[in-house]
C-alpha cells in the first residue's frame, strides 16, 4: 500500500537527516513510514503509491479553504511572471499591511517575515529591546518556533521526541526563559513577582495548539493581560496557528483581549513560507530603520508569498461565512468522534475550538503539558494508524492539534466518525 512511500523513505535517509526536513514529518511517534504526497487538492492528499486521504493537518493550518485552492494558485502563476524576488519594495506589501490592519485592529504596524519562527524571535528581542529587561516567561508545551530562547519546555516536535534540554541552546539564553503551567495564572504571578522588574515579555499561544489543542480556562488570558499591564510587561500572543483561523481578528478577536504585540505564520502565507510580527506603534516603531533593535529578511515580502497571502486572507475577510461553516464542521465532527469514541470503551478527552480540534486518551481533563503528557500515547499512535489505513490523515503526533479546511464535506466528516466507530484499543 505503501511501497513508493516506503523506497523514497529510505533514499531520503541517505541525503536529508532522518529523511525530512522538519522532524515531526518522520512519523517516529506513531511509527511507520512517512507518506511521500504528490499532490493534493481541495481536502484530500494524495501520496506518491496515488492512495487519497482526507487531510485533518492542511499543511499544519494554512490550507484553511482546502488544497489548491484555485483563486491562490492563479494569483501566485500570474505574478511570478513578473519575477519571484526583487529585494525592493513593493506596492502588494502595503496591500498586504494594510489589510491585516484592516483585519486586526489593535495592530497599528507590522513587518513580514518568512517564517513563524522568525516572527516570534524577532518580537521577543524587540520586547526586550524596547523594555531593556532580559527575560522572557513562556509556557511549558507552547512552541514558538525554534529560536534558542524558545526551546525551554517546548511542546510539539521537542515533546514528541522527548527532548527535554537541547543541545546546542547555551545556558545563559536557557537561563533568561522562565517556563510555568499553561492555565496556572498564580504561577506566572509568582514569577513576575520573583523576578520583579526584569520580565521583558510573557509569550503564549493564546490557544495552544502545540500539545494537542488546548484551551486557556475562563480568565486565564485576562488576568495575563492585567498583569502584563500592571508590572509593565510586553505580552504577545503567539497566533502563528490561531491567527485567521479562529476568526478574521484570530484569538484577540475570539476572547475579546488585545495583546501587546502578535505573530502570524502559516494560513497569512497561504501555504507560502511567511511569518509576521505586528502591534502597538510606540513598541512596533523601536525596529530598524526607525529604531536601533535590528531586524531583516533577504525574501521578507517576497513578492509571489505576498500575493498568496493576500488572496487568501481577502477571501476570508469578505466571507466571514467560512468562519462559521468551519466551525459547524468541526463542531459535528466533535460530536461524532465523542459517540464513536465511546463505543471503543477508552476514556478520552476531546478539546475543540474553532476549527481546531485534538483526541487525547485519558480520563482526565487535558488542560496544560502535564496532562497532555500523562495520556496515552500508544493508543493514540494505533487510533493514528487505524485511521490511516481508513483514508485518514490525521496528525502523527498526540502532541498537534488538527486543522480543519473549509473544503472538508458532510461526508468527509461522516467517514471520518465511522472509522473511529470501528476503531478497537
Ligand atoms: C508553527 C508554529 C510556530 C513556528 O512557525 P514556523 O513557520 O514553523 O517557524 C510558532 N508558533 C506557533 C504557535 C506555531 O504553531
Amino acid at each position: 500500500m505503501y511501497s513508493r512511500s516506503k523506497e523514497l523513505f529510505e533514499r531520503a535517509q541517505l541525503s536529508i537527516p532522518g529523511g525530512v526536513n522538519s522532524p515531526v514529518r518522520a512519523f517516529r511517534q506513531v511509527g511507520g513510514t512517512p507518506l511521500f504526497i504528490k499532490k493534493a487538492k481541495g481536502a484530500y492528499l494524495f501520496d506518491e503509491d496515488n492512495n487519497r486521504f482526507i487531510d485533518y493537518i492542511a499543511s499544519w493550518g494554512p490550507m484553511i479553504l482546502g488544497h489548491a485552492h484555485a483563486p491562490v494558485v492563479e494569483a501566485i502563476c500570474e505574478r511570478a511572471q513578473h519575477s519571484t524576488s526583487y529585494g525592493a519594495p513593493t506596492e502588494l506589501e502595503i496591500q498586504m499591511a494594510e489589510l491585516i490592519i484592516s483585519m486586526v485592529p489593535n495592530v497599528d504596524l507590522i513587518r513580514m517575515v518568512s517564517s513563524g519562527t522568525e516572527a516570534c524571535m524577532s518580537a521577543i528581542r524587540l520586547a526586550r529591546g524596547y523594555t531593556g529587561r532580559n527575560k522572557i516567561i513562556k509556557f511549558e508545551g507552547c512552541y514558538h518556533g525554534h529560536a534558542d530562547s524558545f526551546l525551554v519546555k517546548a511542546g510539539s516536535g521537542l515533546a514528541t521526541f522527548n527532548i527535554q534540554t537541547v543541545p546546542g541552546v547555551t545556558a545563559g539564553v536557557a537561563n533568561d526563559t522562565l517556563t510555568c503551567a499553561y492555565n496556572s495564572l498564580a504561577a506566572v504571578q509568582q514569577l513576575v513577582y520573583d523576578n520583579k522588574d526584569e520580565v521583558a515579555a510573557i509569550i503564549i499561544e493564546p490557544v495552544a495548539g502545540n500539545m494537542g489543542c488546548i484551551l486557556p480556562a475562563p480568565g486565564f488570558l485576562e488576568g495575563i493581560r492585567a498583569l502584563c499591564d500592571e508590572a509593565g510587561i510586553v505580552l504577545i500572543f503567539d497566533e502563528v496557528m490561531t491567527g485567521f483561523r479562529l476568526a478574521p481578528g484570530g484569538a484577540q478577536q475570539r476572547f475579546g483581549i488585545d495583546a501587546d504585540l502578535v505573530t502570524y505564520g502559516k494560513v497569512i502565507g497561504a501555504g507560502m513560507p511567511v511569518g509576521a510580527f505586528g502591534g502597538k506603534r510606540e513598541i512596533m516603531e523601536c525596529i530598524a530603520p526607525l529604531g536601533q533593535v535590528y531586524q531583516a529578511g533577504t525574501l521578507s515580502g517576497n513578492p509571489i508569498a505576498m500575493i498568496a497571502g493576500y488572496t487568501l486572507l481577502t477571501e476570508l475577510k469578505n466571507n466571514p461565512n467560512i468562519y462559521t461553516e468551519l466551525d459547524a464542521k468541526t463542531e459535528t465532527l466533535h460530536k461524532g468522534l465523542n459517540t464513536a469514541l465511546q463505543n471503543c470503551g477508552m476514556p478520552f478527552q476531546i478539546n475543540r475550538l474553532g476549527s481546531m480540534i485534538s483526541v487525547h486518551f485519558s480520563d482526565h481533563p487535558v488542560v496544560d503539558f502535564a496532562t497532555a503528557a500523562a495520556c496515552d500515547i500508544e493508543s493514540f499512535k494505533r487510533y493514528f494508524h487505524h485511521m490511516l489505513q481508513q483514508g485518514i490523515y490525521l496528525p502523527p503526533s498526540a502532541y498537534e492539534s488538527w486543522f480543519l479546511n473549509n473544503a472538508l464535506t458532510k461526508e468527509d466528516i461522516a467517514h471520518t466518525v465511522a472509522a473511529t466507530q470501528t476503531f478497537t484499543p
